[in-house]
């Protein structure tokens, strides 16, 4: 039997995606990157922005023809785009077979089990896996954002317990797995709904005492969650990689507010000036927000100057969407398109000077970097900090840690020559 699973979104996703691939290999399937020739094709979708949910909705309509030709293929869409009510989707595309909520692998797999009698398990996921691994710890957002479905689809808050997230990330590393990122939609929140409110500093701590496990990273943080003890744990802990991911959204306090982050600007200010202090070298990544309703030329100014004073390493920047459901799709979204593109070219110009300028202080040094794939001839890995490197060379370095110079550095990543051969996991950049 094959399989074909389709993804896009966050990372969440893509852990999910991962996670759905094994336990069908685990079935005895196999994956195929042909539509046609798959007896099971899952889409993974996102609903995040309209683009988003347009490219889920065109690329389900295209699989009609397949369900045409060939009846007894089972196609099964699950993640953002199916919520808890029924919105219309089993009308508008009744050759779809199964709609499962977002992160339901568990539904996909009973279905897989019912539908194909011999599809019982096999054997126990042995197969690699891959170098740096999404490890789910949290499902969910207690936040309000005014502009997010995410919330609205993935419901409320629920943790994983830290035994279970330890026992998985025991599993990966035994397979090749030599990082894990912790995903949550708010993971600086975690554990709080658990017996004992263990935190995201007890969660780092356990995972860091995983033998064979070299790096720990987690995202996104929200910056109200924020705590000491969570920055704290990054200092302190070797395996934690010195890398934030802390969206910000708006430099403007109206602007935040409108949005109900529930922070204002100089909060989120010495936030970073905490981080910096206490994890010197640290990277630091944004998301921000263009064109929220009522943003003025001077609100957007606030958030350009933010980001100018800051200096973040990464910020991923979108043009706001209104999102049926959301508080924020009752105002009047009065930000012109066209407007909100410009506004969102300032940014990634102003960004894309940042990073280059940081990126290019690396230039001549030497970093370590754990090599995750070949991709086009030549190795690809990333920094501690979470900076993208090529080298090239002729030995398998995959699943290894290597200490590239860096020879040239552009925005989004870096090209190097292998250095001295890293005799282990250490700090660097
Ligand atoms: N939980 C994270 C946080 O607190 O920001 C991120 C979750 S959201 C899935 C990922 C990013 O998508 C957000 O940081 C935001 O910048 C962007 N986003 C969410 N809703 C949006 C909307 N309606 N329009 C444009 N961008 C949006
Ligand atoms: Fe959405 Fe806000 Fe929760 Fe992030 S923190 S998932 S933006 S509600």
């Amino acid at each position: 039997m094959k399989y074909h699973i389709w993804t896009i979104g966050c990372q969440m996703n893509q852990a999910d995606s991962w996670r759905a691939a094994e336990e069908l290999e685990g079935l005895g399937w196999q994956a195929t990157p042909d539509v046609e020739q798959a007896d099971l094709i899952v889409l993974n979708t996102c609903v995040v922005r309209q683009s988003a949910e347009d490219k889920a909705r065109g690329r389900i309509g295209s699989l009609k023809p397949i369900k045409r030709h060939r009846p007894s293929t089972a196609i099964v869409v699950m993640g953002c785009l199916v919520g808890e009510e029924s919105s219309g989707l089993e009308q508008s595309f009744p050759f779809v077979d199964l709609f499962l909520r977002p992160s339901d692998v568990e539904g996909l797999m009973s279905y897989a089990r019912g539908r194909w009698a011999s599809a019982t398990p096999q054997r126990s996921p042995t197969a690699d896996v891959p170098v740096s691994y999404f490890v789910p710890v949290m499902e969910g957002c207690d936040n309000h954002c005014t502009y997010c479905i995410v919330r609205l689809r993935r419901g409320r808050e629920r943790s994983r317990t830290l035994e279970e997230i330890v026992a998985e990330v025991r599993s990966l590393v035994d397979r090749g797995a030599r990082e894990v990122t912790l995903l949550g939609q708010n993971v600086d929140a975690y554990g709080h709904d658990l017996p004992g409110q263990p935190d995201l500093a007890d969660l780092l701590h356990a995972v860091h005492e995983v033998d064979g496990l070299w790096r720990i990273r987690f995202l996104t943080s929200h910056p109200s969650d924020m705590s000491n003890r969570v920055i704290d744990a990054v200092a302190r802990l070797d395996k934690v990689c010195e890398h934030f991911e802390l969206p910000v959204q708006a430099g403007h306090d109206l602007t935040l507010k409108r949005m109900a982050r529930g922070y204002t600007v100089d909060q989120y200010r010495s936030l970073v000036q905490r981080i910096r202090d206490q994890v010197p070298g640290a990277s630091l990544a944004t998301d921000v927000i263009v064109g929220f309703p009522g943003e003025t030329e001077d609100h957007f100014q606030a958030t350009w100057d933010l980001l100018a004073e800051t200096r973040f390493d990464v910020v991923h920047v979108a043009a706001y969407s209104p999102r049926p459901g959301t508080p924020a799709a009752l105002l009047a979204d009065d930000v012109h398109p066209e407007e909100k593109h410009r506004l969102r070219r300032l940014v990634e110009e102003l960004q894309g000077r940042i990073a280059t300028e940081i990126n290019q202080g690396l230039s001549g040094s030497t970093v370590e970097v754990l090599v995750e794939e070949e991709y086009k001839g030549k190795w690809k890995g990333r920094t501690r900090t979470n900076k993208l490197v090529f080298f090239e060379h002729e030995e398998d370095w995959r699943g290894k840690l290597a200490l590239v110079q860096i020879t040239w550095a552009g925005p989004w990543s870096m090209q190097g020559k292998l250095g001295a051969p890293s005799s282990g996991p250490g700090q660097g950049s």
